[in-house]
């Protein structure tokens, strides 16, 4: 058995020499139990801010411990009422192979009603992520123009394609390279796309959006959110999902300069949490589950192979290497 440990908390980009996989023992389920052989784990931009100490809404990684995060798995022991050998759940003990996890902590999960890999995305905690914020925080409404960045990125292409599905006047996404921008209007019907390297975002919005928009889904940050309050139009909304541009920023980043926008176009910012929307998981699945089983709400996975490329494929989201939900299969 495997397992990642955080052996010094990163400045600036992680270094391969801030962690270590280390060989340990299977662990042994306790009594309310099970064990747990991983198949899927999840690889999240949060992590990064885990591996700092400074305090947030989930305490930091302990340095010489194992790392967390979402997984799926199958039970291959069990000391706990209600969960057998055979049964899939998923859990929090990612970046290992191996989990001994409390029955209360492990949600059971079918593999013949949907693809084991897709209960940690597009109907998991990042799909639930895109609903929340996008018809909640940022309180979507038929007609609305809507923008969103990281849009060929597990959250982006969920959100573009469900205000598409409800009625968006215009979708725009961005996105960082031009393989994806084609994805985006190609493959998931958005209206318009740019790739944000090839130009000032505030410019490439205004082509792609010339009437404005009403929304900005914000999983950047920086110059798109500048942008965006650029663009907004009267009584738009800005959910902050995340800010990935400035995750590995060593000096706090500039905030927008034209916020003073807010005030003529009685513009909303406001930041939020999934975690805070467990409430909306059973209507969540409920509306989404049969688009993607339909195929009308599409979605990818980038699906890096082996417990010892977890690390890789972490770095990867960083950099963009995924399309979709970025996975590791174990
Ligand atoms: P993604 O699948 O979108 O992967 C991250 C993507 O970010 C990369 O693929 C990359 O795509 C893009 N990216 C990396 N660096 C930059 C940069 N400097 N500027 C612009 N884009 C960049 O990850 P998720 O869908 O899991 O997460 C998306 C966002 O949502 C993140 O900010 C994350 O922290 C946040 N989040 C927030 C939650 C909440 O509860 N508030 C819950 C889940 C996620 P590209 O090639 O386009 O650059």
């Amino acid at each position: 058995h495997r397992e990642w440990h955080l052996l010094s908390r990163p400045v600036g980009w992680p270094e391969p020499e801030n962690f270590a996989l280390v060989e340990a023992p299977v662990p042994t389920p306790g009594e309310g139990q099970v064990l747990v052989r991983n198949r899927y784990v999840s690889v999240d931009p949060y992590m990064r801010g885990r591996m700092s100490a400074a305090k947030s809404y989930v305490a930091p990684y302990e340095l010489g411990k194992v790392m967390q995060g979402g997984a799926v798995g199958e039970v291959v022991a069990s000391h706990a009422e209600g969960l057998s050998v055979g049964d899939h759940v998923l859990h929090f003990f990612g970046w290992r192979e191996y989990a001994a996890v409390d029955a209360a902590n492990a949600v059971k999960v079918d593999p013949q009603a949907a693809p084991l890999s897709t209960y940690l995305g597009v109907l998991g905690m990042t799909g639930l992520t895109a609903y929340a914020g996008l018809l909640r925080t940022a309180a979507f409404k038929e007609g609305d123009a809507v923008f969103v960045s990281g849009a060929a990125g597990a959250v982006g292409s969920q959100v573009g394609q469900i205000a598409k599905l409800k009625g968006a006047s215009r979708v725009v996404g961005s996105a960082g390279s031009d393989e994806k921008v084609r994805l985006l209007v190609e493959e998931y019907g958005f209206d318009a796309a740019f790739n944000y390297k090839a130009g000032p975002v505030s410019e490439q919005l205004r082509t792609a959006a010339p009437d404005g928009i009403d929304v900005y889904f914000d999983n950047v940050g920086g110059d798109h959110l500048e942008a965006a309050i650029g663009s907004l139009n009267r009584g738009g909304r800005i959910a902050v999902c995340g800010m990935i541009s400035v995750y590995n920023n060593t000096e706090p980043a500039p905030g927008p300069r034209n916020l003073a926008r807010l005030i003529q176009t009685r513009g909303r910012i406001e930041g939020f949490l999934v975690g805070d929307h467990y409430d909306l998981q059973p209507q969540f699945v409920q509306e989404v589950g049969p688009w993607v089983a339909s195929g009308a709400l599409k979605y990818g996975e980038t699906v890096v192979e082996g417990i010892e490329n977890n690390l890789e494929a972490f770095l990867g989201v960083l950099r963009g290497d995924n399309t979709g939900k970025m996975l590791v299969k174990l």
